[in-house]
């Protein structure tokens, strides 16, 4: 058994594969409200079972997880989990693939805190907790960040003084790494292509949003910065704003700028300008029905997408692009999203074709039309397949 753990501030995901390929995931689910009070829900052979247990930390989740794995005889012992793999958020500059979890990396993901403090603790708690419980299983971490560390520094340094990189590691870090790696890895392999050869636009829109130019197979580079705060507007967050706004704000609100920084990250982004959700199936169907903001917030969106689609399309060479890839909750889904954002894009001839764009579709579909100069695809990501594959180069089954 091979599990999966992607850990939050107060929440902890995880899936059980039965085999290195994941094929199958045996079961899934979610410890939440960590230190609240506490919830696991467990879903397993067609059933979702809920357990309101209280856990006060990570590690005390990481038991309760175990502890259901063993009730429901999903694992009849702790011997029979071969390996458990990690999605930590930051991984600072000297990580650049995901790795064997030891003092070091520890070290390391502890270092990184003050970059992502509401990430990588958790990650952290919950890798020890299964060092403690489980201390002879193998762990892996895959990082969101190490995907990015190819961009250079042109692309990675801000245009501030260079004390700030050099004493205080201000540069762009890039996030959704996993997600960017994965759909690399598998358009490499359905179009039997060396994954060095690949030159492609890729637009990761979740909750979360961002794009990235991936050159000759590498991260050339992406819209989130420094923080995932930077880059397209978001869900929630704003992406980026004339820094300007904030000490205005201070003063205009008389709010300190934590304050303010928590209104960009959570009040911000779609929810911020149509005051309806954050969720683009909320906002696609209020506007549709006429609400005025909520179209606002649609078009800024898609316009934002387009405009970096076209930037990073012209760090590519013309005659290799593989393709633009929308991908992520509103990526794969959204076939109004994708339509909006490439009926933006007027300087390259692209054509969407209606009908596979609304199509159905498992893993991935081509949305363009045969005379559009650039093929566009819908492709969906799985973070935790990436992770299992990258434990795969650290064990032999
Ligand atoms: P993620 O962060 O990747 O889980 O994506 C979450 C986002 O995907 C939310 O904004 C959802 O509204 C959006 N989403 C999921 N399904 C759809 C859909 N069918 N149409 C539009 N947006 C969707």
């Amino acid at each position: 058994m091979f599990i999966i753990i992607n850990s939050g501030s107060s929440s902890l995901k995880f899936k059980v594969f039965d085999n290195i390929e994941g094929k199958t995931t045996i079961a899934e689910g979610l410890a939440e409200r960590i230190g609240v009070d506490g919830k696991v829900v467990i879903k397993y052979q067609g059933q979702s079972i809920t357990a309101e247990i209280e856990m006060k930390n990570h590690e005390m989740a990481v038991k309760i997880i175990l502890d259901q794995l063993l009730d429901l005889k999903i694992i009849k012992s702790y011997d029979e989990i071969k390996a458990i793999g990690s999605r930590v958020v930051h991984g600072g500059e000297e990580i650049k693939e995901s790795v064997i979890i030891d003092e070091k990396v520890k070290d390391i993901i502890k270092k990184s805190v003050k970059l992502a403090p509401l990430h990588n603790p958790g990650a952290l708690v919950a890798i020890q907790a299964f060092e403690n419980i489980v201390p002879k299983v193998l762990q892996v971490a895959s990082f969101d960040t190490s995907f990015h560390q190819t961009i250079a520094a042109e692309q990675y340094l801000y245009p501030v003084p260079n004390n700030w990189y050099e004493q205080h590691q201000v540069r762009k870090y890039g996030f959704h790494g996993i997600s960017y790696q994965y759909i690399c890895k598998y358009f490499a392999e359905i179009n039997q292509k060396k994954p060095q050869d690949l030159n492609l636009v890729i637009c990761h829109l979740g909750n979360g949003s961002s794009v990235c130019c991936v050159k000759n197979g590498k991260s050339f580079d992406t819209t989130m910065g420094f923080t995932p705060l930077d880059g397209l507007m978001m869900g929630t967050r704003s992406g980026s704003v004339d820094p300007s706004i904030i000490e205005y704000m201070i003063k205009e609100t008389k709010q300190d700028a934590s304050k303010i920084t928590e209104m960009l990250n959570k009040q911000s982004g779609l929810l911020g300008v149509s005051e309806v959700s954050s969720d683009m199936r909320d906002i696609t169907i209020a506007a549709e029905k006429g609400d005025k903001k909520a179209k606002i917030a649609l078009e800024m969106y898609t316009q934002r997408v387009a405009q970096w689609i076209v930037q990073y399309l012209n760090n590519l060479d013309s005659k290799k692009i593989d393709g633009i890839i929308f991908t992520a909750g509103i990526g794969e889904n959204s076939h109004v999203v994708r339509a909006k954002i490439i009926e933006k894009i007027k300087l390259i001839p692209l054509e969407i074709d209606d009908e596979k764009n609304i199509a159905p579709y498992s893993d991935f579909k081509k949305i363009s039309k045969k005379g559009s100069s650039i093929n566009i695809f819908a492709f969906r990501t799985d973070e935790e397949k990436m992770i299992l594959n990258d434990i795969k180069k650290y064990t032999k089954n």
